[in-house]
């Protein structure tokens, strides 16, 4: 091998470079990024609404040891714990050995809702041979993506009498599946010379759900009478019940590997499952001297708003309970606080170039990317976090080893987004976005990188140490 010019020496000291992860891991380290997918693939299965993700995550951290906790109870050192709010939202934590004044919470904020069609109030109807569910959509989506697919019902009923029927169809082998009708191309002409966000309007993701007429020539909308008669026979409901129901329309598809070398994998609502997947699994699986909590929260994809989403009072009224169960001063606690608020962000597409700035975007496989800011048009909306946090953060990262990037999500006043990181800041915690690059993100099938998965698992394991 020849020597290195004295230039080459400079620029391996002195330059910046992005590495991908996969290139630089070790063939040990490559096969514990394959094998975490594993299990990631079988959580995407099991929850693909925030309810499912809650009670998924709640069996996970049962199996871990952990036990469910509630206000007012005691707390030590070493204590697991887990806090469920409302079924839609799961916080677990570990008690740590440092003092909390002093030391702080560590938190990993992450969200387990996910854009779909939710069902209306009062959806069912028949019209020409069909039965249809109205729908109204959760979350940013292009709504004529989520046509001519096949679609699953997730959610709860609550009857008159108050009893709640969980329902689940469309995702066992032998279930069946439903539809969003879309226009053959044949009569698509005047459709596909318009604009592509009114190729399919809002009113028109209605959810198609039978075809059979019932038999009785005496009466009218024989169809709807048929759906109506399996839904009383399979979960005792009427149609009167569908008004205090929660049922959404998600992509049937499970969770599969993309590419002949098994590098990505494909699935429905990787935002953001596939950054609350790693922070569950960080600390249910990890002792740290920390007290950390895994956050997985709910409505993030509608603004963080309600009582489950990350606005709602109930996480400080946690943080606050664990310090006061712990004997530390709130206020002194938060202070200390530090936050990885773990959403995902654009992957760098070169088949959509014109809408990233390269060197600023992430880069798949090039491991979990912070985002020192998100927002639009100026930063606005944004936490943008401090220099000195992300320094902090970055020297965790580099002693554990992690590989990891940086990323701004799309090109200067093209666009933009937000994520739970602002909430929690303003709590007076250090805050920064750090997450999983996404590829087609919140389209019904989205792709990420593996490598990217663990890395952002490694992440968490470094802020925990
Ligand atoms: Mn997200
Ligand atoms: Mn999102």
């Amino acid at each position: 091998m020849s020597e290195k010019t004295k230039g080459q020496e400079l620029c391996e000291e002195l330059s910046y470079k992005r590495r991908n992860y996969f290139e630089v891991a070790s063939e040990e380290e490559k096969q514990a990024i394959f094998d975490y997918a594993e299990g990631y693939k079988a959580f995407l299965d099991a929850a693909k609404t925030e309810r499912e993700a809650t009670q998924r995550s709640v069996e996970l951290a049962r199996g871990a040891g952990f036990t469910e906790y509630h206000f007012g109870d005691p707390l030590k050192a070493g204590d697991k714990k887990y806090f469920v709010n409302r079924g839609k939202s799961v916080v677990v934590f570990r008690v740590g050995s440092l003092p909390l004044e002093e030391d702080g919470l560590r938190i990993i904020a992450s969200h387990i809702d996910a854009p779909r069609v939710d069902i209306k109030q009062n959806p069912l109807y028949e019209d020409s041979g069909m039965a249809f569910l109205k729908t109204h959509y959760y979350g940013g989506i292009k709504k004529y993506q989520w046509t001519a697919i096949p679609l699953a019902l997730h959610g709860v009923v609550i009857l008159k009498d108050g009893t709640k029927v969980e329902i689940r169809v469309g995702e066992e082998a032998g279930d069946p599946v439903f539809y969003i009708n879309d226009l053959l191309p044949h009569l698509g002409g005047e459709q596909m010379s318009g604009s592509a966000s009114k190729l399919i309007e809002g009113e028109q993701l209605n959810v198609l759900v039978g075809g059979l007429p019932y038999a009785d020539g005496e009466v009218k909308d024989r169809i709807k009478l048929t759906v109506l008669s399996v839904l009383k026979e399979k979960y005792g409901m009427c149609e009167e019940d569908f008004l205090s129901a929660e049922l959404s329309a998600v992509p049937a598809f499970p969770a599969r590997d993309v590419g002949f070398d098994r590098a990505l994998i494909g699935a429905y609502g990787h935002d953001d499952r596939v950054c609350a997947y790693p922070a569950l699994t960080a600390v249910l699986w990890n002792e740290t001297p920390h007290t950390v909590l895994a956050m997985l929260v709910d409505k993030e994809e509608i603004g963080s708003e309600g009582n489950t989403g990350i606005q709602s009072k109930v996480y400080e009224d946690l943080m606050e309970e664990i310090s006061i169960a712990l004997g530390a001063n709130f206020r002194k606690v938060r202070a200390a606080s530090k936050c990885l608020s773990s959403d995902v962000t654009a992957a760098f597409d070169p088949n959509f170039a014109g809408v990233y700035e390269k060197m600023n975007a992430a880069i798949l496989s090039c491991g979990t990317a912070m985002c020192k800011f998100t927002g639009a048009r100026g930063k606005s909306g944004s936490n943008d976090a401090n220099a000195e946090f992300i320094g902090e953060v970055r020297k965790m990262f580099a002693e554990e080893g992690v590989v990891w990037q940086t990323a701004e999500l799309g090109k200067v006043d093209i666009g933009g987004g937000g994520t739970v990181a602002k909430f929690v800041a303003n709590l007076n915690i250090d805050t920064v976005d750090l997450g999983v690059p996404v590829i087609s993100m919140h389209a019904p099938w989205e792709v990420i990188s593996k490598a990217d998965l663990y890395s952002n698992y490694k992440a968490f394991l470094a802020f925990m140490k």
